[in-house]
């Protein structure tokens, strides 16, 4: 086969990775009745290689000249990566041996009595990956041809297809290991397998590889760096197809040298996140290397702006000519849906301005027309960018109300009236409770039964009344609960809820909801964010009527329950035509408006939950300091207003929070409950060097789990918190909502949970 950048008159069009799910989320379902052992391996392997095929011929009839192959997983393609190399940790091995999609799906999810590897997320997306666990010694050798396989079945087609592999130094950097050694020691173990890998493919007539170094993208050491220069220059010494040095997820800044001096024969940058570094990439790419140049936002799902893209385009073919620039989205399709034209029930001008996975390969195909000179292509794109002149204009996306009120928005509205060592004295006597206060995060279980009501209610089977009446009674149930066991701060369950911020994003004004609209979070896990498109606008109170309805049956307090602003922010879609910031502040205020009203409706105790805080820090650490300075400041217009009497919660799960912890401190909480028990509390050593100010409940409950854990574990968990805080400091609380556990874990685990409380306070 031809080299693939000089068989067309335009630029090459490729991309870097494509959604695995399917469009009806196919995938989803192959695996999970495969996991429920309703059907066999063949069934789930048939329905993988069907959404293979078709997603390739999809994106070649949208504009491909070229399709990557292994980007598709059957669950996450760092494990694909790790068991290729054959980084199988011992305990998987005799399971892998006699059944190795077993295996596999052991190392992915646990079972067989074994548990699964570490999962985290992928980079500053919402995708997680699961985490090779290495040690000193490790070997590596090649097992099984995944990826040639794909090469084969997408040649049957006829495609000019190229395998992604994730390179080495950013495989070894997303790994772990379990003794603590470094895991870029293992380069050299590692190598030869790659070497190897390449030199088969290059064998088989395989003319170009993708290697991923998204790492490249990161703040790295001098190790790293010298990894790197090592690593790719090994693999350039034995026979290989050529290689497209992949980077994303930023700009290569610092590590532009590097990346240019590798030897590679074509390097991807990222120019969605960072189209200032094409200059500089420009001057720096040795002649004759090609750049695949990544000018479709792979991130967001809005048509992109023509003024913006074919300049950047522009200045590229100038300097490389058509033979050496490539067109693509900045990284893999994997973080955004496949195709918009199914979303028939949106707006149809809100639809027109959607891009998902086909529609970002079409508009690829307009730029790269357009460059060779096709007028039509380049009307199209006129077309395009008068379209979205017009969204500019559209009702809803620029409203005076809100820019008015933003505008005028003083320093003071992200200021308590007075400090957290007063408001504490007040709310002591206010609430009047006891030491160790326990609570819960928010959620209880959700039935059945509720799940099955919300569904008829959704469809209209179930009329408003009837809902209502079913909800009050579900809330009703969960305060006796509460009081039986004993709780000191209640909550109402969030019974009416089955997304903690879809249910915010369809009571404000700005927000839209795809039908189809899923994006991969893990396996066969995934999401729908919904799409934040206009100004953010509050019309009604939105949770006052279940918390005021909740606080009427008790005499405890009932915490009022919200999403933040900066979560709400990270899990949409958001618009591209205000600055991030800007659309959490105007989040903030609506949220603020909530807080007031939850406020004068008698709820003392607000919990404003921020689980996605740590989870929108920026790679890089020299833009992370005013991610976090605008981030707390929007968590503190939403819970600015308030009477120094009324208590401010929040909460945190889903990440490491050791690192931010200043600008925990800095959201003036009066108190924040972490997730912790996982860890055995291993975040508080933290706290040692870290005076906190205000409470602090760390999780002494893995809700994760359907362990019920005893009175003594807990207790134990309680005496390690008192070694660092002040007793009057900590509250008891499980990890996070308990929404997915049953109510026969719940009460005794709770129950649990208030009788070490108990006999501690005795103790104090
Ligand atoms: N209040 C929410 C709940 O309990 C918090 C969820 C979360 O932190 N992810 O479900
Ligand atoms: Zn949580």
């Amino acid at each position: 086969m031809s080299s693939q950048a000089n068989t067309t008159t335009h630029p090459h069009i490729t991309y870097l990775g494509f959604p695995r799910m399917g469009r009806r989320r196919e995938l989803k379902r192959a695996l999970e009745t495969y996991w429920r052992g309703e059907t066999d391996a063949a069934a789930l392997l048939a329905t993988a290689r069907e959404l293979r095929q078709r997603h390739w011929q999809q994106a070649r009839t949208a504009g491909a000249c070229s399709v990557p192959v292994n980007d598709f997983s059957l669950y996450d393609h760092v494990l694909d990566t790790a068991v290729l190399f054959d980084a199988v940790p011992e305990r998987y091995r005799a399971l892998r041996q006699a059944d190795p999609l077993a295996g596999y799906f052991a190392m992915a999810r646990g079972g067989h009595g074994l548990h699964a590897l570490e999962m985290t997320k992928w980079f500053d997306t919402n995708y997680h990956y699961l985490v090779p666990e290495l040690h000193a010694g490790q070997r590596f050798q090649l097992t099984g041809d995944k990826p040639l396989a794909e090469w084969r079945e997408a040649q049957a087609f006829g495609l000019d297809a190229r395998p992604v592999l994730l390179g080495p130094v950013s495989f070894l950097r997303l790994a772990k290991t379990t003794d603590g050694s470094d895991p870029l020691a293992l380069l050299d173990a590692l190598l030869p397998a790659y070497a190897q890998l390449l030199q088969q493919w290059a064998d088989a007539g395989v003319p170009w590889v993708q290697l991923d170094e998204p790492c490249l993208a990161l703040d790295l050491d001098p190790a790293s760096r010298e990894a790197y220069a090592h690593a790719y220059a090994v693999l350039a010494r034995g026979r290989t197809p050529r290689r497209l040095l992949a980077t994303y997820f930023g700009a290569l800044d610092d590590n532009l040298a590097l990346a240019a001096s590798l030897p590679v024969d074509g390097l991807h940058i990222d120019l969605a996140r960072a189209p200032e570094q094409l200059d500089a990439v420009l001057a720096a790419l040795p002649p004759g290397r090609v750049l695949s140049a990544g000018v479709i936002d792979g991130r967001n799902i809005w048509r992109s702006q023509p003024t913006r893209v074919l300049p950047l385009l522009e200045k590229a073919i100038a300097k490389l000519g058509t033979e050496h620039l490539w067109l693509a989205p900045s990284c893999s399709l994997l973080h955004v849906p496949i195709d918009a034209a199914q979303e028939t029930t949106l707006a149809p001008e809100l639809r027109a301005w959607l891009a998902f996975a086909l529609q970002k390969l079409e508009e690829l195909k307009q730029y790269a027309q357009t460059l060779a000179g096709d007028e039509a292509a380049r009307a199209a794109l006129s077309g395009q960018s008068a379209l979205l002149a017009a969204r500019a204009k559209a009702p809803g996306v620029q409203r005076s109300d809100v820019r008015a009120r933003l505008n005028a928005l003083s320093p003071q509205a992200a200021q308590r009236r007075s400090a957290l060592t007063h408001r504490r004295v007040v709310q002591a006597q206010a609430l009047a409770l006891p030491l160790l206060p326990t609570t819960t995060i928010g959620s209880f279980p959700q039935t059945d039964a509720l799940r099955h009501a919300r569904a008829e209610h959704r469809a209209g089977r179930l009329n408003n009344d009837a809902y209502e009446t079913f909800l009050a009674e579900e809330i009703a149930q969960a305060l006796r609960h509460q009081e039986a066991i004993g709780l000191d701060v209640l909550v109402h369950g969030e019974p009416e809820r089955n997304d903690m911020v879809e249910y915010f994003g369809e009571q404000l004004e700005g927000f839209a909801f795809t039908r189809q609209g899923w994006v991969q979070s893990y396996g066969s896990r995934c999401v729908k964010p919904p799409l934040i498109w206009g100004d953010v606008a509050r019309t009604a109170p939105m949770t006052v009527r279940w918390s005021a309805y909740a606080q009427s049956l008790t005499e405890k307090p009932v915490k009022g329950m919200l999403t933040g602003p900066v979560t709400v922010l990270q899990w949409s879609f958001v618009r591209d035509d205000l600055p991030r910031e800007t659309v959490c502040r105007q989040l903030a205020l609506a949220l603020r408006d909530e807080v007031h009203d939850l406020e004068h409706a008698g709820i003392q105790v607000i919990q404003i939950d921020e689980p996605a805080l740590r989870e929108g820090l920026p790679l890089r650490q020299a833009q992370q300091a005013s991610y976090l300075a605008w981030a707390v400041q929007c968590f503190r217009i939403a819970a600015g207003g308030v009477r120094d009497t009324t208590q401010i919660h929040t909460h945190m799960c889903y990440a490491e929070f050791n690192d931010i912890l200043e600008a925990v401190a800095a959201l003036d909480a009066d108190v924040i409950s972490i997730e912790s028990s996982r860890s055995r509390m291993e975040l508080l050593t933290a706290f040692e060097q870290f005076r906190y100010p205000g409470d602090i409940g760390p999780g002494v409950y893995d809700i994760h789990s359907p362990r019920i854990p005893g009175h003594e574990e807990i207790t134990e968990l309680l005496r390690k918190a008192l070694v660092v805080l002040d007793p009057r400091q900590l509250w008891v609380n499980p990890d996070c909502g308990l929404k997915t556990r049953h109510w026969a874990e719940v009460i005794p685990a709770l129950e649990a949970m208030v009788n070490a409380a108990r006999a501690l306070r005795g103790e104090l």
